[in-house]
């Protein structure tokens, strides 16, 4: 995974009692976070999440719940810009361009 957020912080909980084994979470989650395994999720690598909250907004029995932060978005953004040698203004601006 190339982009990491802070560890041991990531809101990210599953209930496995609920989830039907779908697999929708793992289409969604562009940071392969989700996995099934037995036809039930589960949480393959909880650092590795963003908090984009795609997989909760996807899941249809509500099994998956996380509070998207605008934080962990710019720590994303500010690592990958570390990782460019540009700083965040800079890189803000080419996003935008
Ligand atoms: S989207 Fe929900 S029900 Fe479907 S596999 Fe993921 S956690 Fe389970
Ligand atoms: S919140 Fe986003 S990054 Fe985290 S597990 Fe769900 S889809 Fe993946």
């Amino acid at each position: 995974m190339e982009f990491r957020y802070l560890e041991n912080v990531v809101t990210l909980e599953l209930d496995g009692d609920r989830c039907t084994g779908c697999g929708m979470c793992t289409q969604v989650c562009v940071q392969a976070v989700l996995a099934l395994n037995d036809g039930v999720a589960y949480i393959v690598d909880r650092d590795g999440c963003m908090e984009c909250g795609a997989c909760a907004m996807n899941c249809p029995v509500a099994a998956l719940m996380v509070r998207p932060g605008v934080g962990c978005a710019w720590a994303v953004f500010t690592d990958w810009f570390k990782k460019k040698n540009v700083s965040s203004q800079e890189g803000s601006e080419n996003i935008r361009s």
